[in-house]
C-alpha cells in the first residue's frame, strides 16, 4: 500500500508534482482541431498515457477534457507557434494568459508558448530559459530547437545554459525528415537527457521510448508525420508535399509508409513482420492498414498500440541502467531485422537512428559525452 506521507515528500522534491504526474509516461500528440482527436485522446486514456493537444485551441481543448469529460491523464498544452511560416522566434514573449489558464486547470507542467530556437540565436535559447526561471518551478521551458542543437558544436552551450536555468523543459526538433538520422543528434539528445532537470520529449517518434530509457520524464509520439517533429519553412511555408501516412513495424522497431509495408509484405506475406497481435489489428496483417477507409487514423491505431507495448517492455526491464540495455538490444535487433528485408526491389533503408541508439548504448563513453567525430 502506498503511504500517503511518501508521495506528500515526493511531490515536495524538487518538481516533485511534475515528475510524480509525468513519470515514464508516453503522451499522444495531436492536432487540437483535428477530425480524429477525440479518438487520439481516447487511445491515450490509459496507465502511463496522456495527451499533448498542439494549436492555437490546445488550452481550448484541453479546459473541455478536463472539466467537461473529467480526464485524468496529464495533458499538455503546445500552442505550435514555432512552426509554420509566419512563426514567432525564441525571444517572442509569451502570453501570460496561456500561461494562467494552465494554472486554473492545475496542470503539473504549465508549458508557456515559446518561440522557435534558431540555429545561432543563443540569445533567444537564454532569453526563454531566464523568463521560464522568472515564471516558477511549475512551468516548464519551451526549447523548439533548431536539429543543429544536439551536434557538437552548439551542444555544450545548450547543456550549460539548461544547467544553468535549473528549469525543467520540453524539448522539439526541426527537421525535414528525421532530427534523430544524425549520430550527434542522437548522442546530443542522451547528453541533454543527463541535466539534472525534468526533460519532456515532445514530437517523437519510436525514438520516444529512446528518450524514456534514458532518463526522459515523459516523452510524446506523435499521431501523424507531422506532429514527429516540426519542419522548417520552405519558401512555400509548409512542408514540401504531405507526407505519406506511415505505421510502426514493431519488429523494425521504426515507422515505414503504407504503401512500402504494402508492396514488400507481398514478397513475404507470412512472414512475422507483417503480422500484428495488438489489439487494434488481432492478428491481421499490416497490409490492411492501407486498405483500410481511413488508412492514416488506421495506422495511429494500430501503431499506439504497440508503442505501448514497447514502452511496457522497456519499463519493466527495471532501472535505468536495465532500460538501455533493453533499449540497445531492441534497436539491434530491429537493425537485423531490417536487413532481413529483399531490399533490392523497393530499395528498403534500414533507419539511420537505429544504429545510432544501438552505438550509443554499446559506447563505454561517459552518456553526457558528444558523439566522437569521424
Ligand atoms: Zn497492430
Amino acid at each position: 500500500m502506498v503511504n500517503p506521507s511518501s508521495i506528500a515528500s515526493a511531490q515536495d522534491a524538487p518538481f516533485g508534482r511534475l515528475k510524480t504526474a509525468l513519470a515514464d509516461v508516453l503522451l499522444v500528440q495531436a492536432d487540437a482541431g483535428d477530425a480524429h482527436t477525440d479518438i487520439a485522446i481516447k487511445r491515450s486514456d490509459r496507465v502511463g498515457g496522456g495527451i499533448v493537444l498542439t494549436g492555437e485551441n490546445a488550452l481550448q481543448k484541453a479546459e473541455h477534457l478536463i472539466r467537461t469529460q473529467r480526464y485524468q491523464r496529464p495533458v499538455v498544452p503546445d500552442r505550435g507557434r514555432y512552426t509554420g511560416k509566419n512563426r514567432v522566434l525564441a525571444s517572442h514573449s509569451f502570453d501570460p494568459v496561456w500561461i494562467q489558464r494552465q494554472r486554473l486547470l492545475g496542470l503539473p507542467a504549465v508549458l508557456p508558448d515559446g518561440g522557435y530556437v534558431a540555429e545561432h540565436d543563443e540569445p533567444g535559447l537564454l532569453s526563454v530559459l531566464r523568463r521560464t526561471a522568472d515564471l516558477g518551478p511549475d512551468v516548464v521551458a519551451p526549447l523548439f530547437l533548431a536539429a543543429s542543437w544536439l551536434e557538437r558544436e552548439r551542444l555544450p552551450r545548450l547543456v550549460e545554459a539548461v544547467t544553468d536555468a535549473g528549469v525543467p523543459i520540453a524539448v522539439a526538433f526541426e527537421h525535414k525528415k528525421d532530427p534523430l538520422a544524425k549520430k550527434a543528434a542522437v548522442y546530443g539528445l542522451v547528453a541533454l537527457l543527463q541535466v539534472p532537470v525534468p526533460v519532456l520529449l515532445l514530437r517523437c517518434d519510436t525514438s520516444s521510448i529512446g528518450a524514456l530509457a534514458y532518463g526522459a520524464v515523459a516523452a510524446a509520439v506523435g499521431t501523424r508525420s507531422s506532429l514527429r517533429h516540426f519542419y522548417p519553412v520552405t519558401d512555400g511555408g509548409g512542408p514540401i508535399r504531405p507526407p505519406k501516412p506511415a505505421a510502426v513495424v514493431e519488429r523494425l522497431l521504426s515507422y515505414v509508409h503504407l504503401d512500402k509495408i504494402d508492396q514488400t509484405a507481398q514478397l513475404d506475406p507470412d512472414h512475422p513482420d507483417w503480422h500484428c497481435s495488438c489489439d487494434w489489428c488481432n492478428g491481421r496483417s499490416l497490409q490492411s492498414l492501407a486498405s483500410a477507409p481511413d488508412p492514416e487514423l488506421a495506422a495511429f491505431l494500430h501503431s499506439i498500440e504497440v508503442l505501448f507495448r514497447i514502452r511496457t517492455n522497456i519499463l519493466m526491464a527495471g532501472d535505468l541502467t536495465a532500460r538501455r540495455e533493453a533499449w540497445t538490444e531492441q534497436c539491434s535487433a530491429a537493425q537485423f531485422n531490417h536487413m532481413d528485408i529483399d531490399n533490392t526491389r523497393y530499395n528498403w533503408e534500414v533507419p539511420k537512428h537505429l544504429a545510432h541508439w544501438r552505438e550509443r548504448g554499446k559506447d563505454p563513453s561517459d552518456l553526457s559525452a558528444p558523439a566522437k567525430p569521424r
